[in-house]
């Protein structure tokens, strides 16, 4: 691909002019073009750096690129899928930086890296970034270029150890980590100095002006697509989901002062509008902001919203969808058992599920895709039930309405009241289950790999030995087969596969992120966790190991 993907761009902010001696940088995304400009915290940190004069910015791609500094001083990637990470190797070798941070001397550039993959859990990735920037941006990134620019001139470990010093920003090569054996758990993480932090408070930013798209092109995934972030953060906290307990708390954009001026500037140029958030349709002033997209003179608006609670699917929102262009519609509903969804603290019932569906037909959408995981924590064999049973009634109620369930197999995330349960080894099964029972009935059924929910439990509970173990895989490619080949490889000088996967953990164990502040305090976590194991059939045994 040549840089003309580059003149189809239509820029929603101005670039300042950088002044001559403006630090030369490097923004990357570990991707295509296409994937990277249709990331809204990818376009947003972009335009933060363009905006200013003391940093000279160029974006890179897997595929095109800016032209690049010859000797750039700050290099930065934005992490938002795990097995990106191949790709930030890549392009860290084409550079011809060493991969690994300390291998990195005066003349190789700062490596920062953001987003939520990193802040969820840095740690398998740790030893091939110098910095890590831990939470929201929009304070973050403006103290990281200030607190740099004061030690510009500083030898690298003078410039590191300044850098620690700000909150929210990581410098794992200042942590110390220490394991109980080479095949153990993890024993300690301390600073190596005392003038270093012990702890990295993840940043929140707690303005009410949330971000939104600062560049618009027909070259994105999602041609043409304007995106605004409605709110952060998600209010229900249901026990599994890093988009809610990473970034609370909830946060909601003002619709006068923030989300209407933003729309407003955005449909000036397209008529494609993504409403973005973990929980859009939760935000207080929804309906306001419908009726605002409801005018006339946004008739040709196609319109796509993130994410939409069940109890909150209308008939008008039906209607509005569906008059912008959108026939179907995506609601989480983890399972159709009232038990576990009390287990993950879900606070939706069934007939609220069917209810939703039946405003979805009415309002005049043709189809409806639920969302459902298999191998939740105290999951038996009558709530896969349950699941089937609650499809069947949704078609009785709904007939005409295209049915669809997604599913996913429960993964561990650091952070949240169930980064302590392993993966259940039945999922795989379950899932299968699922499939049989659902096909017939006319209902299509998609289950996600369970292979990659594997790899990705290995990432998100992962520490830092694991980096050895990427290297590896990054030669071997990214099946579940590459990884345990390379497990194989490394036996006895790390933990194996199931010690990080299937293992439940003991609430006693030191966490690879203990030294990582995100924003619940662990005790908020441990009573969630004993609040969700109260739920569970005590003469399972294998969902027992937890001393809470
Ligand atoms: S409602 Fe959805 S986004 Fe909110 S906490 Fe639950 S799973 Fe997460």
């Amino acid at each position: 691909m040549t840089s003309s993907v580059f003149t189809a761009e239509r820029l929603l902010f101005n670039p300042a002019i950088p002044d001559t001696d403006a630090i030369p940088t490097i923004f990357a995304f570990p991707n295509e073009y296409c994937v990277g400009i249709t990331s809204l915290g990818y376009q947003v940190v972009w335009a933060t750096l363009a905006m200013r004069s003391d940093v000279q910015v160029s974006r890179l791609f897997t595929d095109t690129h800016e032209q690049l500094p010859r000797k750039p001083e700050l290099l930065g990637f934005s992490l938002s899928w795990e097995l990106d990470y191949v790709n930030i190797l890549n392009l860290l070798e084409s550079l011809e930086i060493p991969v690994r941070s300390n291998a990195r001397d005066n003349n190789h550039p700062i490596v920062f890296g953001g987003g939520p993959v990193l802040t969820a859990n840095p740690e398998p990735f740790a030893d091939f970034f110098d910095v890590i920037l831990l939470g929201d941006g929009e304070t973050l990134l403006g103290n990281f270029i200030e607190a740099y620019k004061e030690v510009r001139n500083a030898d690298r470990q003078t410039q590191l150890k300044a850098l620690a010093q700000i909150p929210g920003i990581y410098v794992p090569s200042l942590y110390e980590v220490e394991y109980h054996a080479a095949d153990g758990a993890v024993k300690s993480i301390v600073p190596i100095s005392t003038l270093i932090p012990d702890v990295v408070q993840k940043q929140t930013y707690r303005g009410n002006v949330l971000s939104a798209s600062t560049v618009v092109t027909e070259k994105a995934a999602w041609e043409n697509i304007y995106m605004v972030e409605v709110v952060r953060s998600c209010p229900e906290m249901c026990r599994f989901c890093l988009a809610s307990y990473l970034t609370l708390p909830f946060r909601t954009a003002s619709v006068e002062g923030s989300l209407i001026p933003a729309i407003e500037k955005g449909l000036s140029v397209t008529n494609r509008l993504g409403l973005l958030g973990a929980s859009v349709t939760q935000h207080p002033e929804f309906e306001a902001l419908l009726d605002y997209i409801s005018q006339p003179k946004y008739n040709d608006v196609r319109l796509s919203i993130a994410s939409v609670r069940t109890n909150t699917v209308t008939v008008q929102l039906a209607q509005t969808l569906a008059k912008r262009d959108t026939k179907s519609l995506t609601i989480a509903v983890e399972s159709g058992s009232e038990k576990l969804r009390r287990i993950i603290n879900k606070k939706l019932h069934n007939d609220e599920i069917i209810q939703a569906a039946v405003n979805a037909k009415a309002g005049g959408l043709s189809s409806l895709k639920l969302y459902g995981m298999a191998g939740i924590p105290g999951e038996e064999p009558e709530d896969l039930d349950a699941t089937v049973a609650m499809m069947r009634e949704i078609k009785k109620a709904a007939p005409g309405l295209r049915l669809t369930l997604g599913c996913s197999t429960f993964v561990p995330k650091a952070h949240t009241p169930f980064q302590w349960f392993g993966v259940n080894p039945q999922a795989e099964k379950r899932l299968q289950f699922l499939q049989k029972q659902l096909k017939p009935q006319g209902i299509d059924f998609r289950p996600e790999s369970y292979n990659w929910s594997i790899i990705q439990a290995l990432l998100s509970r992962g520490d830092r030995r694991l980096s050895h173990l990427l290297e590896l895989t990054r030669d071997f490619g990214d099946s579940l087969g590459s990884y345990k080949r390379a497990f194989k490889q490394l036996k006895g000088q790390i933990p194996n596969l199931d010690f990080y996967v299937h293992a439940h953990w003991s609430t006693d164990q030191v966490l690879p992120w203990n030294h990582l502040q995100g924003p619940l305090p662990q005790s908020t976590l441990l009573k969630h966790l004993t609040d969700a194991t109260s739920h569970f059939n005590p003469s399972q045994q294998e969902l027992q190991p937890l001393k809470v």
